[in-house]
């Protein structure tokens, strides 16, 4: 890997204006990997001036137009791909083939579905109203601040909605997803967008995030992070009533019908939670079992969890890499503490590394069993491996407690019965319901009820929230 020491503004890499350095680590094997210099709120007042000259004529582009620069960015994606594989590896420990099979493919679909509703979607044209007429316009400069645990999906997906919409963008990407930052900077740089559409600054987030949530000409925040984080980021940005997008993360139930297949339940688990070593905020961190059925659910879980590999994520065989940071496993580790004394049951993994994995921030895939849903480990995201199974007596207790989380981003429901699974989706309080085996759409809005976050992005939504609304009073003809 390498030390990134340029940002990126007006079209050229230039050294930070205000600049500190990171040391970023392998999570393999915690070994140095490279490092990032961070910028300051100067490379943030200068990123945003480039932008906010940039929108000037970005805004007026045509749809046709900026189609032809996103095909060009589509180019660059495709030819980089492979780069931006191996850097979510190398950065976050995602296992090689998800990164290739799974990150890569699922922000490529973030850009074509930008071209396919640039190519069908009429939506800046005027409205007719009266008169006069209701136009939609490009919001301004809109500041993306991201995370690390999907930081692929996250940058393409945040930078194409918006420069689709005609804005243009600063971007803030988290400190330790720093190559896979860079490697897609370059791609920007290469598709030739005109300078300043498109900016990146590294930097902390309580610098470069809270300069660019307060700077006055920004006129979008996009962010996706912790709850927390987006009180700090909403706070900073109401001074100037700026909009705030947030996409936050989630307790996400999996709610298991008396008459459920419990191979399918596994096999979701599997893909949205322990692929990920449970770093993702739509991961079904509780399952709620029927209780005359969890023997069985647990006979079922257990082993297949038991025969995941977990192990080097640059390994092809690896199902289940490291946690992305040292930081991340110590969190892991107190959760798991927290469910032991809490009185939960460990039913397999547990504290500690894998036997024969000493090196690195690997965990052990953990179930908890008789958990009660006011456990902290149930309540709170934890953001590793560790799946918390309560069991419930009617289908009535089972939606309660599967709404009773101050979060509300996904929820799984598996069962046979299509009237009872009909009827628990509509009372699920979440933005997103995955039913039994169904493929995930990832071109469909995306976003949380309650303390999940507000707005939706990816797809035509995610566009669309990016423009402002300008309603023209004309004189009678
Ligand atoms: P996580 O806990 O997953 O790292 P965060 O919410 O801390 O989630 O981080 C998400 C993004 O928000 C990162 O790019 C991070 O640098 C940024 N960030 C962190 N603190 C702030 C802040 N005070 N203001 C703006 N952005 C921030």
């Amino acid at each position: 890997m390498r030390d990134h020491t340029r940002l990126y503004t007006d079209g050229r890499w230039t050294e930070p204006l205000d600049s500190s350095v990171l040391t970023l680590t392998d999570p393999a094997d915690g070994t140095r990997s490279g490092s990032v210099a961070l910028g300051g709120a100067a490379d943030v007042d200068r990123a945003v001036a480039a932008a906010r000259r940039a929108f000037t004529g970005f805004a007026r582009t045509t749809r046709e137009e900026r189609a032809e620069s996103l095909t060009r960015v589509l180019a660059e994606f495709d030819r980089r791909a492979a780069d931006l594989a191996d850097a979510v590896t190398a950065e976050m420990g995602a296992p090689v083939r998800l990164a290739h099979d799974a990150h890569i493919p699922t922000a490529r679909l973030q850009i074509t579905t930008a071209l396919d509703v640039l190519a069908t979607t009429p939506f800046t044209d005027p409205v007719p109203r009266g008169d006069g007429e209701v136009r939609r316009e490009p919001l301004g400069v809109a500041a993306l601040i991201t995370p690390w645990n999907f930081p692929v999906l996250q940058m393409v997906g945040k930078t194409v909605s918006a420069l689709a919409a005609g804005c243009t963008v600063v971007l803030k990407p988290a400190e330790t997803a720093a190559h896979t930052a860079m490697v897609f900077a370059e791609i920007m740089d290469a598709a030739d967008l005109p300078p300043g559409v498109f900016n990146l600054v590294p930097g902390r987030g309580d610098v470069v995030g809270q300069a660019l949530a307060s700077h006055p000409d920004v006129g979008l925040v996009s962010f996706t992070g912790s709850q927390a984080t987006a009180t700090r980021v909403s706070v900073a940005a109401a001074a100037t009533t700026k909009r705030v997008h947030t996409e936050l993360g989630g307790k996400s139930p999996q709610l298991l019908l008396p008459d459920a297949d419990f191979d399918v339940a596994v096999a979701t688990l599997h893909t949205f939670m322990m692929a990920m070593t449970g770093q993702i905020c739509s991961a079904p961190s509780r399952t709620l079992v029927p209780r005359e059925r969890l023997d069985e659910f647990l006979g079922t879980l257990v082993p297949a969890l038991e025969a995941l590999r977990v192990g080097d994520p640059r390994d092809p065989a690896t199902e289940m890499g490291p946690l992305a940071s040292a930081a991340q496993w110590r969190t892991v580790q107190r959760y798991i503490g927290s469910g032991t004394a809490a009185g939960a049951r460990l039913v397999t993994g547990g504290p500690g590394r894998p036997e024969g994995l000493p090196h690195g921030h690997y965990v052990r895939p953990t179930v908890f069993a008789d958990v009660d849903n006011t456990m902290q480990i149930a309540q709170e995201e934890i953001f590793g491996p560790v799946a918390c199974v309560i069991a419930y007596d009617t289908v009535s207790e089972a939606v309660e407690i599967a709404n009773d989380t101050p979060y509300g981003l996904a929820a799984y429901v598996v069962g046979r019965d299509a009237e009872q699974v009909e009827d628990v989706v509509a009372q699920l309080r979440a933005g997103a319901v995955l039913v039994n085996d169904a493929p995930f759409d990832w071109t469909a809005p995306w976003g949380g009820y309650k303390q999940s976050g507000n707005g939706r992005e990816f797809g035509v939504e995610g566009i669309l929230a990016h423009l402002e609304t300008k309603v023209v009073h004309r004189p009678a003809t």
